[in-house]
């Protein structure tokens, strides 16, 4: 048995039982994380714990011995627009380790036309941007732009195929890129209303809020050491290696978690924040509705033997390829909703996509090096109209029992900035409770 409370400083002017009461989190990716932080910022005891011997989830940096280098299990790509991620960065003292474009700027290829642009959009909330010819991409009109104001007001149950798709190359070009990347589900299938709060968000207010931002040297780096180290600091432990297997119940509350590594009691003020995914949370607590449905996403990392110049990221359409990220001499290839990619051999896979990436970077010498590919087959949940329905709140039947993850109902699709959310709407009511239940005394 795991001890599990722990008495700290002098309580003079908070309740006791506050103090000595911890917050076992459970699940160390980027919503785990952010509860943590958030709570230990303000001053609670939290007990951080994940099965892995890592954490970051499905946003971390390992070492590749057949490349020899430190990689990202996946490209990332953040906007200045997801504040809560930005916010999360400055509380862990982590926002210079992103980097990007001054201006939000956006280059792409078309591998069948051969055509090359960048999307620059401009100015602040009036689109002005729309009717100059230099930001739009070629052959698009000011009303392309505008259609996408029609997600605003979807319906529960349309796609985003139905309410953008009029059959025209922008549709190919704009609105199927953006909102494949960022649902990570095909177009005909995708939630035409989760796509709208990203769009409100970033695009809808302006360049500033639309700038790209990547990890400098790595995912761990920026978004998942120093949340560690500030935990550390701030008294807070991370144990690894911790599997949860149970957890068993009072007639309202959780009593105890049972790990691979043996159990831990909950003391009668602690409570537990479940940042797993979605398949375990329903394991462990009997009766969640959770999404059941996930799409992948394949990452194909080649070692390049030049380092060439080009864009930090590149979108590429007519291929298999949709993104390519470059650090130094590593080239990234992201593709989304590649449920039926995966099924493929990986050496098929890198035969494939590395056509792309030598005519993208118009390299010279077009023969292969070293390859990784990295298949995340629940990349995130399926963001279809039926998997959003069961998306479960932040708080359950249980009293001492919250949620979070990027499936839990953030409003926004799974995605860092839904995972930091979702993170953060755990601890906020955690303390909430914690000063009501300290009024009514
Ligand atoms: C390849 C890829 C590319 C992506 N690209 C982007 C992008 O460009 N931009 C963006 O914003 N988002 C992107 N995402 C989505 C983003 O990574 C996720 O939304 C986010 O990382 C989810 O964090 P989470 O904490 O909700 O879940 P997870 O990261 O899944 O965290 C859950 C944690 O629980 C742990 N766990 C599981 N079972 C147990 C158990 N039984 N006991 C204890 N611990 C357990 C796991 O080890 C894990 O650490 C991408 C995702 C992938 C996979």
């Amino acid at each position: 048995m795991f001890p599990s409370s722990r008495r700290r400083g002098s309580p003079s002017d908070t309740d006791l039982s506050e103090l000595d009461a911890v917050v076992h989190v459970v699940g160390a990716g980027l919503s785990g994380l952010s509860c943590a932080v958030r709570l230990a910022a303000a001053g609670r005891h939290v007990i951080l714990y994940d099965a892995a011997n890592q954490a970051g989830g499905r946003c971390r940096s390992y070492h590749d011995d057949h490349l020899d280098r430190q990689i990202d299990n996946g490209n990332h790509l953040i906007l200045s627009g997801n504040t809560e991620a930005i916010g999360y960065l400055r509380l862990i003292g982590a926002e210079d380790r992103l980097s990007g474009p001054q201006n939000a700027e956006f280059p792409f290829v078309d591998l069948q036309s051969g055509q090359r642009w960048t999307f620059r959009p401009g100015g602040g909330v009036l689109p002005w941007w729309i009717f100059s010819p230099d930001r739009r991409i070629p052959d698009s009109v000011p009303w392309d732009y505008l259609r996408g104001v029609r997600l605003a007001f979807a319906g529960a149950r349309d796609t985003v195929a139905s309410v953008l798709d009029r059959g025209d190359a922008f549709f190919d070009r704009f609105w199927n890129p953006f909102s494949v990347a960022v649902l990570n589900t095909a177009s005909e299938e995708a939630s035409a209303r989760l796509l709208w709060p990203v769009i409100r968000e970033t695009m809808g207010r302006g360049e500033a809020w639309m700038r790209p931002r990547i990890a400098k040297t790595g995912l761990s780096d920026a978004l998942v050491t120093p949340a560690i180290a500030f935990l550390a600091t701030h008294n807070c432990s991370f144990r690894t290696g911790f599997r949860l297997r149970e957890v068993t119940f009072g007639h309202d509350h959780a009593r105890s978690l049972l790990f691979s590594t043996g159990k831990v009691h909950l003391g009668s003020d602690d409570h537990l924040v479940l940042a797993v995914p979605p398949h375990i949370c329903c394991q462990v607590l009997p009766g969640i509705p959770v999404p059941t449905e996930s799409r992948a996403i394949l990452n194909a990392h080649f070692r390049l033997k030049d380092v060439v110049d080009c864009p930090s990221f590149l979108g590429v359409l007519g291929g298999t390829a949709q993104w390519i990220f470059r650090r130094r001499d590593i080239a990234s290839v992201t593709v989304s909703a590649a449920d039926e990619l995966v099924a493929a051999p990986a050496e098929d896979i890198a035969e494939r996509i590395w056509s792309d990436v030598a005519s993208a970077l118009e390299l010279v010498d077009r023969s292969r090096d070293s390859y990784r590919i990295v298949k995340e087959k629940r990349a995130t949940f399926a963001q279809t109209p039926d998997q959003i329905a069961r998306r479960p709140e932040t708080t359950t039947a249980w009293r001492n029992i919250l949620l979070a993850g990027d499936w839990t109902r953030t409003g926004l699709p799974a995605t860092i900035e839904g995972a930091v959310r979702s993170g953060h709407s755990a601890a906020k009511e955690l303390l909430n409770a914690n000063s009501r239940h300290r009024d009514s005394h």
